[in-house]
């Protein structure tokens, strides 16, 4: 039992560029931003994540979400370091309440692979962002203490990093409070490290229902056999319930048939497509990055061609802390003409026009 082992993936994960050259051949280019990009954003990958990557083909899905290429290294005008302002609406360590109902909480700071278009990227994977027991306590304290708190988002790094003991005392903790109306977990771990998914941990998690779980698959290759066992036992096991959420990916995953592949599978594996996200503007993430008239094109293709429990929401959470909009493709005027309906856009005014 090692390769099934979630402990033993995550400590046989490929940190450095030698291990990684021993698995796949880098091209010249890929060698280089390797070594510059991973000053800022650590680079790690399960090898169940990285067998997934088709070595023939240098525009492999995964691939593009694992290793860092020439544009991460790019910084543009309109990319910051915290571009949903996570850290201004931090009243105590680790946690951001920036809706009244709803708070999220980094619980971890470590994940199996760094997605390179990662959102919280100044954070994830340093250890000193790791939060202690103590930090655990404050936390609680102020979620039992804000009443208009209904919901606790465990969020990080990867909450399922935690040990199973941690996460049943963490949400014993938070199901004893009275106004909290339900938990919700986001995790990658379906889709990078299956294995974590175990009966055990199954075990803890069904003791919370309704629990809901969001897992962030952003293509079709991603759905294999191990991963959609381990979401039949969250759902089955766990009494999990699970959706997903994706970002918008230059390269990745922006045609009709990705998306529509991706999330006919999920729906296929007993998830519902919860968000599509349009890349945050987080530096290095130009390469990434799909206009938004391309994403509002493929949402429009999408509406009423395809089964509506298939089709996520396109979301777009504003740079400077404004908060989620819905990028509405009702609106889609012309490719050359984005008017966006966009209420508390403080910034630029957009109208809406027929
Ligand atoms: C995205 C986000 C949430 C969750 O929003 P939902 O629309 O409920 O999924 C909560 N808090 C913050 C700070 C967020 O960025
Ligand atoms: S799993 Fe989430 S937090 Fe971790 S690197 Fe990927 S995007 Fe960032």
């Amino acid at each position: 039992m090692t390769w099934n082992d979630w402990k033993w993936q995550l400590q046989n994960r490929i940190v450095d560029l030698e291990t990684l050259q021993d698995n796949i051949a880098l091209t010249e280019e890929e060698k280089v931003s390797f070594q510059e990009a991973s000053a800022f954003f650590s680079f790690s990958v399960t090898p169940y994540y990285l067998s997934l990557i088709d070595r023939n083909n240098p525009n492999c899905p995964i691939r593009k979400q694992t290793i860092p290429r020439p544009e991460e290294l790019v910084w543009n005008p309109n990319e910051v370091e915290d571009p949903l302002a996570e850290q201004k609406f931090m009243p105590v360590k680790g946690v951001t309440h920036r809706y009244p109902d709803r708070a999220l909480w980094y619980i971890s700071h470590t994940c199996a692979v760094y997605c390179r278009f990662c959102t919280r990227k100044r954070k994830v994977s340093k250890p000193e962002e790791t939060p202690n027991r103590e930090e655990w306590e404050k936390a609680l304290e102020y979620f039992r203490s804000h009443s208009e708190i209904r919901e606790v988002i465990l969020s990080g790094g990867d909450p399922l990093t935690l040990a199973d003991s941690q996460l049943d005392y963490l949400l014993d903790q938070l199901n004893q409070i009275k106004h909290i109306n339900h938990i919700r977990i986001h995790s990658r771990y379906p889709v990078t490290l299956p294995m974590r998914i175990t009966p055990s941990l199954c075990e803890v998690l069904s003791k919370y229902f309704p629990l809901y779980l969001v897992s962030h698959f952003n293509h079709s290759s991603e759905l294999t056999k191990e991963a959609c066992s381990a979401i039949k036992m969250l759902i089955q096991k766990g009494n999990v319930i699970v959706l997903n959420q994706s970002v918008l990916l230059n390269g990745i995953n922006d045609t009709v048939k990705d998306l529509e592949e991706l999330n006919y599978k999920l729906i296929r594996s007993g998830v519902k497509p919860y968000y599509l996200h349009q890349c945050d503007e987080v530096v290095g993430s130009g390469g990434f990055v799909v206009p938004i008239t391309k994403g509002l094109e493929i949402m429009f293709e999408l509406r009423g061609r395809r089964s509506g429990i298939s089709i996520p929401t396109y979301v777009k959470d504003l740079t400077g802390g404004g908060g989620k909009v819905t990028l509405n493709p009702n609106y889609l005027v012309s490719a050359n003409e984005t008017k966006l309906v966009m209420k508390n856009y403080n910034e630029d005014e957009f109208e809406i026009s027929h």
